[in-house]
C-alpha cells in the first residue's frame, strides 16, 4: 500500500521529553518504520517548525518524512496550530500530485482535519483515498480532567467528534478509548484496536545499567506536565519516609528543553515540592534523556511508577516491562490494558500517593516477587507489543477501510478481493 501519515505537531524526527514531544512521536516513527519494513511505501507529513529542516528526509528505502510549511516556521504550541491545518492539507495534496496514496492516516485530531481535507480534495478530483484516524488523546477526556486549565481550542470537542464520525475508520489504542469514542458518536463497527508498541531491540532486560547508590530507586518518565502526576510520586516518597523507609530515591526523567530545567516551570514546581516535603536530597530531576540512554535508566529502577491522572495509552510502562522492570501504574486509560495487576506490576487508584507508597513498599520488601513481575512483564510485551505486530494490526484496519470502500462490487467479489488483500499483506493494491 501507499500510506500517508499526517502528524502535525509530533514529528518522528523530534527529540522526546519536551512539552509537546512524547508518545505520539514514538508511535508515528515506529509504526511508519514497521509498515515500511512490511513493504509498504510510507510518507510522514509533519509541520516545518525550523527553517533548517530539509523538505524531505528519507529514513528508509520505503519511508520518507516531508516537512510542510503551514504556519510560522518555528515551534508553535500544539494548542495554537488549528488555523494552519488548511495549509497543511494543501501542502499534502500538492505533494500527492496525480498519485494520491491508498490511505491517509491522521494522528491527533488536528491532523485528522488535515487528512480529511486532503482526501476530500483528492476525491473531488476523482482520486479516492481512505482516511484512517488515531486520536492519541481525546479532548473530552482532557476537558473532564483539566477543566478550565485545558488550553485546547474551544472548537476541539466539536471538531474531534466530526473527525471521528467522518473518517472511514478510527484506530483506538486501548479498550478505554473505544468506550470514549462510542460516547462521542463513533459507531463501534468503524473502530479497530491497534495499541502502541515498544522497540524490543532497544528495550531489553540485559544491557548497561545506570550507576546508582545503595538506596532503592523508583523511576518516573514523562513530559513534565501536571497531568503526568510526578508530584504524586514525590508525595509517595514522603509517605514512605514517614513509614521509616527513607532509603528510596526517585529519578524523574523528562521536561526542559535545550536550555535545561531552570526555565521549566513544572520542573521548578516539583523541586519546590520536594524541598517543602524535606526530601529534596532524594528527588533527582534528570531532564530529557535520549532514547539510547533510556533503557539503562529504566533498568536501574526497582520499579517504574506511572501516576498520570489520565493516560490515552502510555508507552513508558511498555518500555519498563520490556526491560524486565515491574510497573506501578494508576489504573487509567491504556494502563488498564498494558499492566496486569499482580502479574506484571500493580495497579493503584488514580491520584493516590498513599497507594503508590504502599505498592513501592510491597515491591521493595519482596525483591524475588518484584523480579517475577518484571519477568512476566517482559514476556507480555514480547508476545503482544512488538511494533511488527502493531503494524500488522494497523494493516488490517487499512484493509477493512479499503474493503468497505468498494461497495459497487458484488459481495462475493468484495470477499475474494479482501481474501486476496489478506494473502498479499495488502500489497496487491
Ligand atoms: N521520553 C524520552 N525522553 C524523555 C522523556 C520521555 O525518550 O526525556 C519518551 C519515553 O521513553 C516514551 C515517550 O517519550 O517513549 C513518552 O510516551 P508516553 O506515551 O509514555 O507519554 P506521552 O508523552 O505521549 O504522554
Amino acid at each position: 500500500m501507499r500510506i500517508s501519515m499526517v502528524s502535525e505537531h509530533a514529528s518522528p524526527l523530534a527529540a522526546l521529553g519536551g512539552v509537546d514531544a512524547g508518545g505520539q512521536n514514538v508511535h508515528v516513527a515506529e509504526l511508519s518504520l514497521a509498515l515500511a519494513h512490511r513493504g509498504h511505501d510510507v510518507t510522514v507529513y509533519t509541520r516545518r517548525d525550523d527553517p533548517a529542516l530539509p523538505d524531505r528526509v528519507r529514513t528508509d528505502p520505503h519511508l520518507e518524512v516531508v516537512h510542510i510549511t503551514a504556519g510560522p516556521v518555528r515551534h508553535v504550541p500544539k494548542d495554537m496550530l488549528l488555523p494552519f491545518m488548511g495549509d497543511l492539507a494543501d501542502g499534502i495534496v500538492e505533494d500527492w500530485g496525480q498519485e494520491p496514496p491508498d490511505i491517509v492516516h491522521g494522528h491527533f485530531w488536528m491532523s485528522g482535519l488535515a487528512a480529511l481535507d486532503a482526501a476530500r480534495q483528492s476525491r473531488s478530483a476523482g482520486r479516492p483515498v481512505q482516511v484512517l484516524q488515531t486520536f492519541h488523546a481525546l479532548g473530552t477526556v482532557k476537558r473532564r480532567h483539566q477543566g478550565s486549565e485545558d488550553t485546547s481550542p474551544s472548537e476541539r470537542l466539536m471538531l474531534e467528534a466530526m473527525v471521528g464520525r467522518s473518517a472511514d475508520r478510527v484506530v483506538a489504542t486501548c479498550s478505554d478509548e473505544v468506550f470514549e469514542l462510542k460516547a462521542m458518536g463513533v459507531s463501534g463497527s468503524r473502530i479497530s484496536i491497534a495499541p502502541c508498541g515498544v522497540d524490543l531491540e532497544l528495550f531489553t532486560p540485559r544491557g548497561p545499567v545506570e550507576d546508582r547508590g545503595r538506596a532503592h530507586r523508583i523511576v518516573s518518565v514523562g513530559r513534565l506536565v501536571p497531568r503526568k502526576g510526578m508530584d504524586l510520586v514525590i508525595r509517595a516518597l514522603r509517605d514512605l519516609a514517614d513509614q521509616g523507609r527513607d532509603d528510596v530515591e526517585l529519578v524523574i526523567v523528562g521536561g526542559g528543553n535545550t536550555s535545561g530545567l531552570e526555565d521549566d516551570p513544572e520542573a521548578q514546581r516539583l523541586l519546590g515540592l520536594a524541598a517543602d516535603l524535606g526530601i529534596a536530597d532524594r528527588v533527582i530531576l534528570r531532564g530529557q534523556v535520549s532514547r539510547a540512554e533510556m533503557p539503562a535508566v529504566l533498568r536501574s529502577a526497582d520499579a517504574v511508577v506511572c501516576a498520570p491522572w489520565y493516560e490515552p495509552f502510555g508507552i513508558v510502562p511498555l518500555e519498563a516491562m520490556a526491560c524486565g522492570v515491574p510497573v506501578i501504574a494508576a489504573a487509567v486509560g491504556g494502563l488498564v490494558d498494558t499492566v496486569v495487576d499482580g502479574k506484571t506490576g500493580l495497579h493503584v487508584p488514580p491520584q493516590d500517593s498513599g497507594a503508590i507508597a504502599a505498592a513501592v513498599a510491597e515491591m521493595i520488601a519482596d525483591p524475588e516477587w518484584a523480579r517475577e513481575l518484571g519477568d512476566h512483564g517482559h514476556r507480555r510485551v514480547r508476545a503482544r507489543y512488538s511494533w511488527s505486530r502493531i503494524a500488522a494490526d494497523t494493516e488490517r484496519a487499512y484493509q477493512s477501510a479499503l474493503g468497505a470502500a468498494a461497495p459497487t462490487q458484488p459481495a462475493t467479489a468484495r470477499r475474494s478481493a479482501a481474501r486476496r488483500l489478506e494473502s498479499t499483506g495488502g500489497r496487491a493494491l
